[in-house]
């Protein structure tokens, strides 16, 4: 028997977080939890960049499940080593792969997945964090790991080492099977009882979503907060009582934030940066000329991160390998240097996109305010190419 899912994803950032530094994947048959950490900035990249990694492969046909993840670690680890500017990144990623009537999980970090059968919540993977490990040895009870100070700390994460261990479990599915991916945004929030309570009262994953997202804010809502329901139902019965619109096509790739309320240890030293200028010279011949080379150096010291500054706040929706994507900086060139980088690229072709006038500038960037637009400009291609597709198909001409 086959089985098909009906799904349902959200995050949030909570109340207590600048931004969202959690990100997800929900591309039946692919779903993803993905929560950053190392900054602001790093912990958004190294999300986003991790999920973009392993969709791509997917849709590329590349590898198993556990090597897209294996690869997207090295493209987090690659990224944070070349940029100073997310150095130190990483990322939690909870995979989850449907295959007829398999589930394969891959598994690295502290978001969750939970079965949800016959009414009971059932945890399938193991949080890598400190107090989990104490706890296995003894030194702390559950009760104590859930509320202790540091319990956020990661052993294992993306984007850390060249390679990862990641752990990797297979599971049987039926038929009324239901499958929660999260963040411990949530699962640190709610007790386990409370989240199996909601899921049992709320069926539909929509609203399954939705509630548990609520009450994670009101239960104080201190981490981004991210949830994926999704319900198995069986492929053979004609799904027209369900709600399809729940069923995502979208992959929404969210980000942002610190990844633990209050963990400095969290946040990886950054390297100081040394002043040109500071070094002890031996004597300088001309001291007028060594002032205003000094001089010059730090105007263009300045100019450069000026320049960075800028860039790092600029948003576009572009082509990245014949597909859409979402950049950060300017569609520019500089002496042969690009002002920009791809923060997501999606599965949209872009000759879907260039086939709609609307989007014939997209070669050249459409830009957008923040992340947030540009996320929604995709959003609004990947509708309208759908809708495309159906109208031709509907219409038979041609
Ligand atoms: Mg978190």
């Amino acid at each position: 028997m086959t089985v098909r899912a009906v799904v349902a994803a959200g995050t949030d950032i909570g109340h207590v977080r600048e931004g969202n530094e959690d990100s997800f994947l929900a591309e039946e048959p692919l779903f993803a939890v993905a929560d950053g950490m190392g900054g602001h900035r790093g912990g958004e990249v190294a999300s986003s960049l991790a999920l973009e990694t392993i969709e791509r492969m997917f849709a590329r046909g590349e590898g198993e499940l556990v090597e897209q993840v294996r690869e997207a670690n090295r493209a987090v680890f690659e990224r944070s080593t070349l940029d100073r500017a997310v150095a130190g990144m990483g990322t939690t990623l909870t995979a989850a792969l449907l295959e007829g009537d398999h589930i394969r999980l891959a598994h690295v970090g502290d978001s969750r997945a939970y079965l949800v059968r016959d009414g009971r919540l059932r945890l399938l993977t193991e949080d890598h964090t400190l107090v989990h490990r104490m706890v296995l040895e003894g030194e702390l009870t559950e009760a104590e790991a859930e509320v202790h100070p540091h319990r956020s700390i990661l052993t294992r994460a993306l984007g850390v080492d060249p390679d990862v261990e990641v752990d990797e479990i297979t599971l049987e599915v039926r038929a009324g099977d239901r499958l929660l991916l999260c963040s411990d945004g949530l699962t640190g929030m709610l007790p386990e009882p409370r989240v199996e309570e909601i899921l049992g009262a709320e069926v539909e994953p929509q609203r399954a979503v939705d509630r548990l997202i609520r009450e994670a804010n009101d239960a104080g809502g201190v981490d981004n907060i991210t949830a994926i329901v999704i319900a198995l139902t069986d492929a053979d019965i004609d799904p027209s009582e369900g709600d399809t619109s729940a069923t995502t096509d979208t992959a929404a790739l969210g980000g942002r934030a610190e990844r633990t309320s209050g963990s400095a240890e969290q946040e990886p030293p950054r390297p100081t940066p040394r002043s040109l200028a500071s070094s002890r010279r031996p004597k300088p011949p001309w001291p007028k000329l060594a002032t205003w080379v000094g001089v010059t150096l730090g105007i263009l010291v300045l100019a450069f991160v000026g320049l960075r500054l800028y860039l790092d706040s600029q948003w576009f929706v572009g082509v990245s390998d014949g597909r859409v994507a979402v950049y950060r900086g300017i569609p520019a060139q500089v002496a042969g240097f690009d002002l920009n980088h791809v923060v997501v690229e999606t599965s949209i072709p872009a000759d879907a996109a260039t086939s709609f006038a609307l989007y014939r500038d997209l070669p050249d960037g459409i830009t957008a305010d923040d992340r947030e637009e540009a996320q929604q400009i995709v959003e609004q291609i990947r509708r309208d190419t759908a809708i495309g597709q159906q109208d031709a198909g509907a219409g038979g001409g041609a």
